[in-house]
């Protein structure tokens, strides 16, 4: 029987990237977007070809009442929820801490963390009413080691609370068979970089790399999978570093 599998910030970057291999491996998938419809309607597409049952769900993680209607349809259309990959989320300009605005902050920790949380909540009260288990990817980001100094020091944080979040959520909920990971990508050559105001950043810091390059969507998608999977099954309340030795 074929798993369910809801993304959040499918339309584009490591989530579309991840949702596309999902299809290709036996998920059915919740697509989540924001504002990019055309990305959501292409991942959806293409899951469709590689035979998954794929339903596009706009919604903002910012906004409570819109991941609760998210949550809605999805118990109307697919009456459970095995898998999550919590991958939404959002860089800033480049900027010091004297710079950082009340604004920024809120912006960031509503949707790196709050959102995420919120997410996982909903994806693991319907996995333990279930009572078969459940896997749960969070999306954190080498910056939570890293602390991006001088580039954003709130993206670092927000992404060290993902990671802490996720030792103590899968803590709670390991012995209902629930695992609970999440992955620091690395330089990841997609857009958020352009979204962030500066579209070079990954190739302008690809030397400092150990393997002198950027890594791709789809590397940190393979990452995913393995998480999600049985072959990962003695594995929570762990971080996996993608990224290519920084
Ligand atoms: P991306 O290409 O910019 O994609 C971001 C995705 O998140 C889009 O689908 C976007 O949806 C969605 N999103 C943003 N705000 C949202 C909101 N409020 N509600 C719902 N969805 C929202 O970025 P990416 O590089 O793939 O990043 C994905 C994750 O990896 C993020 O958590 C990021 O922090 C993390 N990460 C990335 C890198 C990197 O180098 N690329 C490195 C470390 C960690 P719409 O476009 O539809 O609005």
């Amino acid at each position: 029987m074929r798993k369910t599998l809801l993304v959040t910030g499918a339309s584009a970057g490591i989530g579309a990237a991840s949702a596309r291999l999902a299809a290709t491996r036996g998920y059915d998938l919740i697509v989540n977007y924001n504002s990019d419809r055309a990305g959501a309607e292409a991942v959806a597409s293409d899951a469709r070809a590689a035979g998954a049952r794929a339903l596009i769900c706009q919604a903002d993680v910012v906004d409570p009442e819109q991941i609760t209607a998210m949550f809605a349809r999805i118990d109307a259309e697919f009456g459970r929820l095995d898998a999550l990959v919590n991958n939404a989320g959002v860089v800033d300009q480049t900027a010091r801490v004297t710079d950082l605005t009340h604004a920024r902050l809120r912006r960031m920790f509503d949707i790196n963390v709050i959102g995420a949380i919120l997410v996982a909540k909903e994806a693991v009260s319907r996995m333990l009413a279930q009572g078969d288990g459940g896997a749960i990817v969070n999306i954190s980001s080498a910056a939570a080691r890293l602390g991006s100094g001088n580039q954003y020091v709130d993206y670092a944080a927000s992404k060290a609370a993902i990671d802490i979040f996720t030792k103590g959520l899968s803590d709670e909920v390991a012995g209902d068979n629930i695992r609970v990971n999440s992955i620091r990508p690395g330089l990841i050559d997609t857009d958020i970089h352009a979204k962030g105001g500066e579209p070079g950043r990954a190739a302008r810091l690809a030397h400092m790399v150990p393997m002198k390059r950027t890594g791709s969507a789809e590397e940190i998608a393979d990452a995913v999978l393995y998480l999600l999977s049985d072959q990962a099954s003695y594995v929570t309340g762990t971080v996996l570093e993608v990224t290519g030795g920084r």
